[in-house]
């Protein structure tokens, strides 16, 4: 009988997920509550077939370059900036991630952190809790209406779609930028295209739905958040680094912009410390922006079902069978099916 192709597995994902690999894999599994440090990923993978990430995991050059074997890397996200993708393809190495099955989450949670910095929940909370609501108080905590607004969408692929959708159910009027435009979304949902400046220059609401590469990168840095309006709130769900976020402390400090709302931070985690989280106008939570629990259900059985594609033979279904369930990013982040059955 065959050996099972061994695979590493960085963190314990949602049971659904890691049965389906175990029926198959032997499963080495990270039971941490912290990323596995470096040195253990380059000493795991050093025999394994297939390598089942977080986004907390670099998966560079050196990770990939331990690994011999290795012939497939799943990621249990859409992002894939944590992973050196140039060296993947390199080696002919797919690499999976789950799209579209957390986008709907994500949505939500955008619409959550913009509502929530519109009508300065987090303040409201606090100050109940420590005390200081003291009658209903005809000028306190006064926010900014969201419905009739415009919400302006930067990058509109899965997640902007779907948060230009939420905006027009709030009756907002939604301005969006995107590489290319979109002519199809803008006559269903009644969207405007705008370059980026014309965008900055207009919306109440700026949320950030691009993936994070070299280009975008710093997208959101001094030049972009004095080009806002001083009343606009920013909202990013997308990742940290697409904000400048030194820039960012100071636009919120000096009110060059009203408000921001964060999922994401650079650094993650932010460092209790951090300036950012001394500011009132600033609403930040821990990276959630997929976790519910059929998001996160959904997210481990594609990541299996990447992973087990991408190893074939011994007993794992191959790619040939199986190519159109691995998401691969090799070219840039797009989605392409693997067109070879994998060797
Ligand atoms: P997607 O469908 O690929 O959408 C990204 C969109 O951004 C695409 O339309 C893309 O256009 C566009 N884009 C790329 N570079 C751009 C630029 N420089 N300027 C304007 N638009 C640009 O991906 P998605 O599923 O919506 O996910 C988007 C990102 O959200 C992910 O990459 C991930 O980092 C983040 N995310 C965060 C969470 C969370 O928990 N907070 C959860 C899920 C995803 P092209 O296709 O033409 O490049």
């Amino acid at each position: 009988m065959k050996e099972k192709p061994i695979v590493y597995v960085t963190r314990r994902i949602p049971e659904a997920g890691l049965r389906m690999v175990r029926e198959v894999c032997d499963v080495r599994l990270w039971e941490g509550e912290l990323p596995p440090p470096k040195e253990v990923i380059l000493r795991e993978v050093a025999d394994c077939e297939g390598l089942l990430c977080l986004l907390s995991d670099p998966i560079d050059a050196e990770v990939i370059g331990a690994a011999p074997r290795l012939r497939v890397i799943s990621q249990y996200a859409v992002g894939v900036d944590n992973i050196d993708l140039g060296a993947a393809t390199a080696r002919g190495i797919p690499v999976g991630h789950t799209p579209g099955v957390l986008t709907d989450a994500t949505a939500d949670l955008t619409f959550a952190l913009l509502l929530a910095a519109a009508r300065r929940i987090s303040e409201g909370i606090e100050k109940v809790k420590a005390g200081r609501w003291r009658t209903w108080e005809p000028l306190g905590l006064l926010g900014a209406d969201v419905w009739g607004a415009t919400l302006g969408v930067v990058g509109l692929g899965r997640i902007g779609a779907a948060v230009a959708r939420r905006g027009r159910g709030f009756q907002m009027h939604v301005l969006y930028h995107d590489s290319i435009r979109k002519p199809d979304l803008e006559a269903e949902l009644g969207l405007e295209y705008a370059e980026l400046d014309d965008l900055l220059a207009q919306a109440d609401f700026v949320s950030l739905h691009t993936p994070l590469t070299p280009e975008t990168h710093h997208l959101i840095g001094e030049e972009a958040l004095r080009r806002m309006k001083p009343t606009a709130i920013l909202v990013n769900t997308a990742r940290g680094p697409v904000v400048d976020i030194e820039a960012l402390v100071q636009a919120l400090r000096e009110g060059w912009i009203a408000a921001a709302a964060l999922d994401v931070t650079d650094p993650e985690p932010l460092p209790p410390d951090h300036p950012l989280l001394e500011l009132p106008n600033c609403v930040v939570v821990p990276h959630i922006g997929s976790a519910t629990v059929t998001a996160r259900e959904r997210m481990a059985v594609m990541a299996a079902e990447n992973l087990l594609a991408g190893c074939g033979g011994n007993g794992c279904r191959t790619a040939s069978t199986r190519k159109s369930t691995i998401r691969n990013t090799q070219h840039g982040t797009r989605e392409t099916e693997v067109q070879e059955p994998l060797q």
